[in-house]
């Protein structure tokens, strides 16, 4: 499902909107941060999305 954008302050420049993307699940707890970052949409989020599957 859309949850609010999330990014990994470890590795900014792409963030995150899918609760089932596995790049985004793969980030640490401690790196999740909430908000865009100022980076891009996932290419796996985008995806999901595209296919109704976000
Ligand atoms: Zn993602």
């Amino acid at each position: 499902m859309t949850v609010a954008p999330f990014h990994s302050s470890k590795n900014p420049g792409v963030y995150h909107v899918c609760s089932n993307c596995t790049e985004g699940n793969n980030i640490e707890s401690r790196y999740k941060t909430q908000g865009t970052g100022g980076g891009r949409l996932c290419k796996n989020c985008k995806e999901l999305q595209d296919k109704g599957k976000c």
